[in-house]
């Protein structure tokens, strides 16, 4: 790690509004939203910059372990009552490609992680129509039943309240109901850009920007950890950006109950809002610079209260996921079996990570590879390479042939929809 007069003379030739950000940051100051939008410009040299400043950053942080969770995620079911226009998981009540796993099914695919070296599993998805008001609290007694030793990290802020509003139970209160039934922590997804203008335009009818709030301070008052996530490269602003990245800085101030912030890069391939153009100018997700960018700037406007920065290898691959190592990240996420949400939406970087593949990437990278569990407890740090023993997970060559594909479970005569309402 370079000390901070060495770096500062990096600077020399970076464009003076960048230089002036980025010395900013490395004095302890804290970085505006407004200059979170300029750094958004860096380019060339100047964003070479920004990726030292932000590296400096995250080796004062958060040091140089880069940790992973072995998990596996039960999306059970498609079936969605909203249509957002990002989201091509989702099937209508009618489509012949809904399904929805029953809870000894959830609760037979929980345990086959964990009997694999899985210490989390994380459920997530649609909105069924046919839910009932004890549904998740039923899937979290159930999953604990049968493996105790597993976290469950479960439900979006949007399916808490969903969850809440069926059972007629205020938030507040079926969250505890959740927690005693065995939830550990919350995704902080369906965040995507907290901006209700925008929210209106790539989601109509998606929980609010203040029903988001509301449940993650919620879940934070009683001791219930979130993550913080942000889809971006679709139509929001820089500026849109930069005020959701200030917003969940000062939630995290409030309440400290954020383990890490997530970006997620829109992944345009099946999303409904880029195939049908019903929402003009929808990019292909973002460039590889901007996703640096992004990365790079939230180490340094979430860093001090924010140690954890996620690269989600889902979204953007592993390759590019190693090179953010070196921009501000310092955790790469989960090994993801039977990941579907983004890979429905023609993500290419697969449903699951070797735990091995995720370390070699770390230790070419020049870093220290660590396992943890979901709440960033180091379970193992493999700081020898010559005494990193194989992974239980371990998989045949094709995890499809193992698990079952989404696209397999969308065709599957015994998860129809249809048969479990
Ligand atoms: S993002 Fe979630 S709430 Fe929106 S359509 Fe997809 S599954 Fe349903």
């Amino acid at each position: 790690m370079q000390s901070t007069p060495d770096l500062a003379s990096c600077l020399t030739g970076v464009s003076p509004d960048i230089r002036a950000a980025l010395e900013g940051c490395l004095a302890d100051r804290p970085l505006s939203w407004q200059q979170g939008v300029t750094l958004s410009r860096a380019r060339g040299l100047d964003l070479l910059a920004l990726c030292l400043c932000a590296d400096h950053m995250r080796a004062r942080q958060a040091g140089e372990v880069v940790t992973y969770v072995v998990n596996r995620n039960i999306n059970f079911t498609n079936v969605c009552i909203k249509a957002c226009r990002f989201c091509a998981f989702s099937r209508t009540l009618r489509s012949e490609q809904g399904y929805m796993l029953d809870t000894e099914e959830v609760v037979r695919r929980a345990v086959e992680a964990a009997d694999m070296g899985a210490t989390e599993v994380c459920l997530q998805a649609g909105l069924a129509p046919s839910a009932w008001g004890r549904l998740y609290p039923d899937l979290c007694r159930a999953v604990k039943a049968a493996r105790p030793d597993l976290h469950i990290h479960a439900f979006s802020p949007e399916e808490i309240k969903y969850g809440a509003a069926l059972a007629r139970t205020p938030v507040r209160d079926y969250l505890i109901e959740l927690v005693d039934a065995g939830l550990g922590s919350l995704p902080g997804t369906s965040a995507e850009i907290l901006d209700d203008a925008l929210r209106d335009q790539i989601a109509p009818g998606r929980i609010t920007t203040r029903e988001w709030i509301e449940v993650i301070t919620a879940a934070h008052s009683i001791g219930l950890p979130t993550t913080a996530t942000m889809m971006f490269g679709h139509v929001e602003t820089l500026e849109q950006r930069m005020r959701h990245l200030d917003l969940l800085r000062s939630i995290q101030a409030d309440t400290g109950g954020f383990t890490e912030f997530v970006p997620l890069s829109f992944v345009h391939a099946e999303a409904p809002m880029f195939l049908d153009h019903s929402l003009p100018g929808v990019p292909p997700g973002p460039t590889g610079d901007d996703v640096i960018r992004l990365y790079a700037i939230a180490r340094l406007m979430l860093g001090p209260s924010f140690r954890n920065i996620q690269a989600s290898w889902v979204k953007e691959g592993l390759r590019q996921s190693q090179w953010l190592l070196s921009c501000g990240v310092n955790d790469l996420g989960g090994t993801l079996i039977n990941e579907s949400i983004s890979t429905s939406a023609g993500a290419q970087h697969g449903q699951l990570m070797r735990p091995s593949t995720l370390r070699h990437a770390i230790r070419d990278a020049g870093r220290i590879p660590a396992q943890r569990n979901t709440l960033y407890d180091t379970l193992h740090t493999f700081d020898d390479p010559s005494t990193d023993t194989p992974e239980p997970l371990d998989l045949v060559s094709d995890p499809d042939a193992t698990f079952g594909s989404y696209h397999a479970l969308t065709l599957a005569p015994s998860f129809r929809y249809r048969k479990s309402v």
